[in-house]
């Protein structure tokens, strides 16, 4: 069996003791093992720190350079990684695409951002502000790189992608970084460390890569370090709470859980396109990497005289989806990560019962594998008939395969009441194309979310799915979402930053600011 190691100040080294497995969730087979135990995280960490040094001194069109090679070792061996997710993750060759393609395209656009900026090393953050009567005495905030390491502690179901949109911005604003992918399906972040360093070169200690337990990683923790997790909420917590995170005011962003909705407006109709898409955003997210995806749409509002309608079409093509083996072509649907997630989401379809009963579901007979095996659980939609605050459904994020349809009155405010008890959201969409009733809608939910999309006439032929975050629009959203911040193009570099404000004579301030 493959035994994993660690890359940890440029070279790969196995840590000593008790082992966690990893394993295919489709026919439960031990693929390797791992073991962080006697690995000295602090000096990994201070190795990684120096190393910073090296990418502070190159220009953002360099270290765009530097994200170009690693986009295109990847893309070289685009193959061999769909490969490991399908065995490793669950993926059907679709969903492999969808991360790893994710991790290609998103550390291209910052390489494309690193070009954009060309030869400056540091950035300024608005005009300068004259600070006195005359034009002399003048202010300009600057944005410079921290001189610490990026921590980037990833979940579990985007190996690639979760690595290389943390990563690409980490680089490019200047700093070094230090990945903990989720220890379940690492496979895939471990082929990428291997293809940074033979194909890209990758200069030792600008990135590190730890593979199993954190053991006390976090506790080494400093004040220039910054620390972005991505995971489930109580993780979350535990993670801001960490000693050396508060000791050192360890600047933190958290992508958490969350109860993304999509809300059909009572203007659309049977057979319309935008109907169409409605039904296709709701389906794809379900089944997309077997519904573990933290844009997911968890909650569909429905206006109450299309509910049956709206159950009848979705049922229909949710009974079309084939669960089994995502290595077989026919499959379009895997098994969960993990046999934990498989009882997580039993438990999560059990509670969410308390409001809501099955509209389309039940037991699954897999394809490929022998009955009893691998981390299946079906296609499943709720339907929850009198939606109140408070209920499960919006309070409780089920990482998987399952979706509640809930009946609104038709009125936009309605709609936003149910919306925001999810308590704050990375995306919701809205399908219509009522102007005053969209206007109103998003107006409402804009300040529980990171992102909205909006499903018209007009944009259904080319709309992207709610589900794909993009490098260019941020992702992140408060409340229960974590409340965190991540990509948009330029602005993701600030997190890697600090604002500095420069107070001094105008000229100078000009002559610094160019560098
Ligand atoms: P998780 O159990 O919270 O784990 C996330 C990561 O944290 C893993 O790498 C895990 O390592 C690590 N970890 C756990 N305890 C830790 C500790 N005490 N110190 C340091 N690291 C620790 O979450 P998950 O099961 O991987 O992911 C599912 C959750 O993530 C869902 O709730 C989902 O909503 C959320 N999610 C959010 C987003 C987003 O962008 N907002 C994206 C994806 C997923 P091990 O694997 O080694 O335990």
């Amino acid at each position: 069996m493959r035994e994993l190691a660690s890359y940890l100040g440029g070279r790969w080294v196995r840590g000593t003791g008790p082992t966690q497995a990893l394993l295919n969730p489709a026919t439960e087979e031990p693929l390797a093992t791992t073991c962080t135990g006697g690995l000295d995280l602090g000096r990994a960490l201070e190795q990684a720190r120096a190393a910073g040094a090296l990418l502070r001194a190159q220009s953002f069109a360099a270290r765009g350079e530097l994200l170009r090679e690693l986009s295109r070792a990847l893309h070289v061996a685009r193959e061999q990684l769909i490969a490991l997710a399908i065995a490793n993750g669950g993926n059907t060759r679709g969903d492999a695409k969808f991360d790893i393609d994710g991790a290609i395209g998103t550390l291209a656009a910052y390489a494309d951002i690193g070009a954009e900026l060309g030869d400056r090393r540091l950035l300024t953050d608005g005009d300068g502000i004259a600070l006195g009567k005359g034009a002399r005495l003048y202010g300009q905030h600057l944005l410079v790189p921290r001189e610490g390491v990026a921590v980037h502690v990833n979940a579990f179901n985007f190996p690639a992608w979760g690595f290389a949109e943390k990563a690409a911005v980490a680089l490019l604003a200047g700093m070094p970084v230090l990945v903990k992918p989720a220890t379940s399906t690492a496979l895939v972040a471990v082929r990428m460390m291997e293809l940074f360093t033979e194909v890209a070169a990758l200069p030792p200690g600008v990135v590190s890569l730890v593979v199993g337990a954190p053991g006390d990683l976090l506790d080494h923790l400093r004040g220039q370090d910054v620390l972005a997790f991505t995971g489930g909420s109580v993780t979350g917590v535990t993670l801001r709470g960490g000693k050396a995170a508060l000791a050192h005011s360890v600047r933190i962003n958290v992508e958490a859980d969350s109860l993304n909705a999509a809300i059909l407006g009572p203007d659309v109709d049977e057979g319309s396109e935008v109907l169409g898409l409605f039904l296709a955003d709701v389906v794809r997210d379900l089944t997309q990497k077997a519904g573990q995806k933290c844009t997911a749409i968890r909650r569909v509002y429905v206006p109450k005289d299309k509910l049956e309608l709206v159950v009848g079409l979705l049922s229909e093509r949710l009974a079309a989806v084939r669960v089994g083996d995502p290595a077989r072509d026919d499959v379009t649907m895997g098994p969960l990560a993990t046999a934990q997630q498989r009882s997580d989401v039993l438990a999560g379809i059990a509670r969410l019962q308390s409001c809501a009963s099955v509209a389309h579901g039940g037991k699954v007979e897999p394809l490929g594998v022998p009955q009893g095996t691998g981390f299946f659980v079906g296609p499943t939609l709720l339907l929850a008939p009198e939606p109140r605050a408070g209920d499960a459904v919006h309070e409780h994020e089920v990482f998987g395969p399952v979706a509640t349809l809930m009946p609104y009155d038709g009125s936009a405010a309605s709609a936003a009441t149910l919306v925001r008890a999810g308590g704050g959201g990375l995306v919701s969409s809205v399908y219509g194309d009522d102007k005053e009733y969209l206007r109103e809608l998003v107006c409402a939910l804009a300040p529980f979310h990171g992102r909205l999309t909006i499903g018209s006439s007009k944009v259904a032929p080319v709309a992207l799915p709610p589900g794909m975050v993009l490098p260019s629009l941020i992702h992140g959203g408060p409340g229960r979402a974590g409340g965190g911040e991540e990509l948009g193009g330029r602005r993701g570099l600030a997190f890697y930053q600090q604002r500095v404000a420069l107070q001094g004579d105008r000229a100078l301030l000009e002559a610094i600011a160019g560098g």
